[in-house]
């Protein structure tokens, strides 16, 4: 990923807006969070943030009951209003839309907003405005300190459904206060907002914006699903973008890095409008490649598969090209809510999967709960969360949830081809609990007279180092192996993953983590066992010829990884990459990956 090319920042180091110089000028830069790809050169459009205009005033006493009234009409307008989207959600639609408006539509039935609100109207005699956001911020507040990333980032819904009531309150419905003169400019439009809701999104799409810009949000943040799966370039979390831009203002956007340019030089303009060009080039040859087999210049063939969190990205997944599913994290079925899914629920999750995969492999891996991924409910009291109870160690020690899970992949195995995965497994024992659950949750489906295919394999996630240096049991035990290089890489060097502190220690490229990889892929293949990566390394495009020089011949990434992959895998020589990765790796020497690439 670029950075602006020749920033030279004046500013305090730590705010996300400051003023800049490039060759060419002067100009403010902003740092936010780039989740889709992209450059964007145009206008800002502003959108309006009613929350932020609301007006403060006490109402009289004779007026509270007609001020209630007031509320829960504009709330009943505004469920009418995302039903009526739900109702007529055109074809194209990203298909997370609908359940996202239904989650409005849910805030608004909630009890605690609207009749808190009205509370809020007859003891403090607040004008409905007020009381609505009052009430808001409370919420908001609340959810924003949970711990859970999911659930505080369903604080932004809060505030979406308010903007909707409060635009109903106020007569207004347009979303960018001045379309009429932006457009006048004739220069495409990126919209800059405090955030975006679902809802908008849907009204925003039909205009063609060159980009997204919020200030709120992060990666899981609605705006950030939808505004993928609209696949225009979009950054998030600009802090205060909203307030410093005027609409109009000329805007640069470029969402790999997640840098915006307000008001750039024409120097500046036409070295983005260079890069622009050139993106758009290598997406155009890439997106020629999605059919086109990886292969290496050798004829090595390589296989694509693709990392899932949801059910829903496996559509996606085999748009991108994908041969299979590589890893679909069954713990996000868990997070974010209060129970747990039941076996009917995981077996429809992990059936869709399987039904819109038509035969290709799907790599379920079981629950992986512990470390940063927790359970909403359960405490997390252990010191080292990463060297606890997590994963098959959480699952062994939690055997009906295990069984639950177990009954409801085999159910899916009906429908295609089931691979189940079992992360941070070390130890032979823990391997021969998970056969007897799995035989034990087979005999309880027969029992039950429940159908399942008996053509499942059964394989186990190498990302603890105790089992790479020790693979020879389990390479016998298992039928297939999927290398976790987020978690090896973490365990091996002995650095935590998400501690900011110790990022810079976190190196994939360690010979001893090279080695680790080198010795599992060559086990498994001299065992004639499939082996795969499906960490974060399998869709760096940077390290693709690396891995092709430690003899993988499996890659699990995200879909939008894909093509970048399959491009440097077309542009490799295996043969010649094995002898000079060989080399390095008995020297325990760094691997020059720009020598790689020569
Ligand atoms: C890994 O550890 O590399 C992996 C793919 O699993 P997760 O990132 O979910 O721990
Ligand atoms: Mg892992």
């Amino acid at each position: 990923m670029s950075k602006p090319a020749h920033t030279e920042s004046t500013g305090s180091g730590q705010d996300q807006a400051q003023p800049c110089t490039m060759a060419g000028g002067s100009m403010l830069c902003m740092q936010g969070q780039g989740i889709v790809k992209g450059f964007a050169i145009g206008r800002a459009a502003i959108m309006s943030a009613a929350a932020l205009e609301v007006d403060h005033y006490r109402i009289l006493d004779e007026d509270v009951d007609a001020e209630c009234e007031r509320l829960v009409a504009a709330v009943e307008r505004a469920k009418q209003d995302l039903r009526t989207l739900v109702d007529t959600l055109p074809p194209d639609a990203p298909r997370e839309m609908g359940p996202l408006l239904e989650v409005h539509h849910l805030l608004l039935e909630d009890p605690l907003l609207v009749q808190r609100a009205c509370e809020f109207i007859r003891e403090r005699h607040y004008n409905a405005e007020w009381a609505l956001t009052t009430q808001g911020h409370l919420l908001v507040e609340q959810f924003s300190a949970m711990e859970d990333d999911y659930l505080r980032e369903r604080s932004s819904d809060i505030r979406q459904v308010i903007e909707r009531v409060l635009r109903v309150l106020s007569g207004s419905t347009a979303l960018i206060t001045n379309m009429d003169a932006v457009n006048g400019y004739g220069d495409p439009l990126i919209v800059v907002a405090r955030d975006i809701s679902p809802a908008d999104m849907l009204r925003l799409r039909g205009a063609r914006f060159a980009a997204f810009l919020t200030d709120l949000g992060g990666p899981t943040s609605h705006t950030a699903i939808v505004a993928r799966s609209m696949n225009v370039p979009a950054v998030v979390g600009l802090g205060h973008m909203r307030a410093l831009v005027r609409d109009g203002d000329v805007l640069v956007a470029d969402g790999s890095t997640g840098v915006v340019l307000v008001n750039p030089s024409e120097k500046v303009l036409e070295e983005y409008r260079e890069r622009q060009a050139n993106y758009l080039r290598e997406r155009k040859e890439l997106e020629s490649l999605r059919d086109a087999p990886a292969v290496t210049l050798d004829g090595v063939e390589i296989r694509l598969e693709a990392n899932i969190e949801l059910p829903e990205e496996a559509q996606q997944a085999l748009d991108a090209g994908a041969e299979g599913i590589g890893l679909f994290r069954s713990e996000f079925l868990f997070m974010g809510r209060q129970d747990l899914p039941s076996e009917d629920e995981q077996y429809e999750a992990y059936a869709a999967v399987v039904k819109t995969l038509a035969g290709r492999p799907v790599t379920i891996r079981t629950l992986d709960i512990g470390s940063d991924k927790t359970l909403d409910g359960e405490a997390t009291v252990a010191t080292n969360p990463a060297l606890g109870l997590r994963a098959i160690r959480y699952c062994l020690a939690k055997p009906q949830l295990f069984a639950t899970q177990l009954r409801a992949l085999l159910r899916a195995t009906v429908h295609g081809h089931v691979r189940i995965l079992i992360p941070m497994i070390a130890h032979m024992h823990e391997v021969r609990a998970v056969h007897q659950a799995i035989e034990a949750a087979c005999r309880e489906l027969e029992v039950r007279g429940v159908p399942y295919s008996r053509n499942f394999s059964v394989g186990a996630m190498v990302e603890i180092p105790a089992m790479a240096i020790a693979i020879e049991p389990f390479v016998e035990a298992l039928d297939f192996f999927s290398i976790g290089t987020n978690d090896l890489i973490q365990y091996t060097l002995a650095i935590d993953r998400g501690d900011a502190d110790v990022s810079s220690l976190y190196d994939p490229m360690h010979p001893a983590v090279l080695r680790l990889i080198a010795y599992t892929i060559n086990a498994a293949e001299r065992a004639g066992k499939p082996v795969a990566v499906c960490g974060e390394m399998a869709g760096d495009s940077n390290v693709t010829r690396m891995l092709l020089g430690l003899g993988l011949k499996e890659f699990s990434m995200h879909p939008q990884q894909l093509l970048d992959v399959k491009k440097e895998i077309r542009h490799a020589h295996s043969n010649a990459l094995r002898v000079k990765v060989a080399a390095a790796l008995n020297r325990a020497a760094r691997i020059d990956l720009e020598e790689l690439a020569r």
